[in-house]
């Protein structure tokens, strides 16, 4: 029988889920995760082996994770990711693994994640336009995701959730467009408001939009009826549901610099090069794990290592809109994930 553990952390929090940036490499260069050149990238000695990081989640595991997502970087950029994905599928105590992708190389690879035993995908599109999706990832092929999202659905991912990042001056006028999706696709649309973390930039003509517009805008297309949450959609994370009348999909908001959500996270964060976070919008507190597992340190003393974060964790990160520019991560997305 498997023992269910349960870490409450001193906010009255459940820590249950772990992303794993597993590179923090990326095919694209979206404008608002990384800069157009410069970045530096972690060394390749010190990128977590699969090794080290599948180390890492049995002994979380025994701190309550529960709930495993790949990301990156481009997670598919990484040799090996689908053995990787396998390997986490046989970890005795996890029930739920996902992954996040730009969606380049998913039509090349979702059978293999299909059958790696992953079900849950998320797939990042910001735009329905070529141009555009090629401008803000500065160079992406728009036809290469589609054709992975379309492949996804037919390998049978469900459910395909579509992550798109609000941006005024951007895409702000095909809010609509893409919210339609779901009346005929069974996805989940999810617009995510830009968070200010290292070095990312909005470029000059573009702006921070907060969701509360984007909802405005929808709705004066067709009212947007709330979803109401399950046991499940609450463990799943932050997004508030909705749905458009007679649609197949849902449409999700993840509001973290308008409405903070921090009182119901539940995650901690793995970084390529090791570094366990407990704030995606905070570089404190962050605990280094690569050193002592590299120095030989026992499976209970990276317990104590994970244990000691996740009651540091802070209950609350004040990101109003008016301190958008108080940035307190200088991480860059790419290597905490998103
Ligand atoms: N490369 C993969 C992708 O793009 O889906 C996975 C990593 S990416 C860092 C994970 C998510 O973070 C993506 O949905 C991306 O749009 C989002 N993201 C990146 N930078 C962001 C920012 N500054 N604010 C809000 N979301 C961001
Ligand atoms: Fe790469 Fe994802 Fe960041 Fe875009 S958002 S640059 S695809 S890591």
């Amino acid at each position: 029988m498997i023992m269910t553990i349960v870490m409450i952390d001193n906010h009255n929090r459940e820590i249950n889920y772990l992303r794993i940036s597993i590179t923090d490499r990326c095919n694209l260069r979206c404008v608002y995760c990384m800069p157009k050149e410069g970045v530096s990238f972690i060394g390749h000695e010190d990128i977590l082996s699969y090794e080290e990081m599948l180390r890492i989640v049995k002994v979380a595991v025994k701190t309550g994770i529960v709930k495993v997502r790949v990301t990156g970087g481009e997670p598919l950029v990484r040799r090996g990711v689908t053995d990787f994905l396998t390997s986490l599928t046989k970890v005795v105590g996890l029930r739920d693994i996902s992954l996040t992708t730009n969606g380049i190389l998913l039509e090349d690879y979702a059978e293999e994640i299909f059958n790696a035993g992953i079900r849950r995908i998320n797939v990042s599109l910001d735009s329905l336009s070529a141009d555009r999706y090629r401008d803000i990832t500065r160079g992406g092929d728009i036809n290469r995701v589609i054709r992975g999202i379309r492949k996804a659905h037919d390998t049978g991912f469900s459910p395909i959730k579509i992550n798109v990042v609000a941006i005024k001056g951007f895409n702000d006028d095909e809010i609509i467009d893409l919210a339609k999706l779901t009346i005929e696709k069974p996805y989940q649309i999810r617009f995510i408001e830009f968070m200010p973390v290292g070095e990312s930039t909005l470029e000059n003509s573009l702006g921070y939009l907060s969701n509360d517009e984007v909802i405005k805008n929808i709705n004066s297309f067709s009212p947007l009826e709330p979803v109401i949450p399950t046991r499940r959609d609450k463990a799943d994370g932050p997004a508030s549901l909705y749905t458009l009348n007679g649609a197949k999909g849902e449409i999700g908001f993840i509001s973290a610099i308008s409405h903070e959500f921090c009182n119901s996270c539940n995650r901690l964060r793995l970084t390529a090069d090791g570094h366990l976070r407990a704030c995606l919008l905070s570089d404190e507190p962050t605990t280094d794990l690569k050193t002592p597992l590299r120095d030989g340190c026992s499976n209970s003393e990276l317990e104590i290592l994970i244990r000691d974060l996740i009651s540091r964790k802070p209950g609350s990160y004040q990101t109003g809109c008016q301190q958008i520019h108080r940035r307190k991560c200088a991480t860059n997305m790419s290597s905490i994930g998103g």
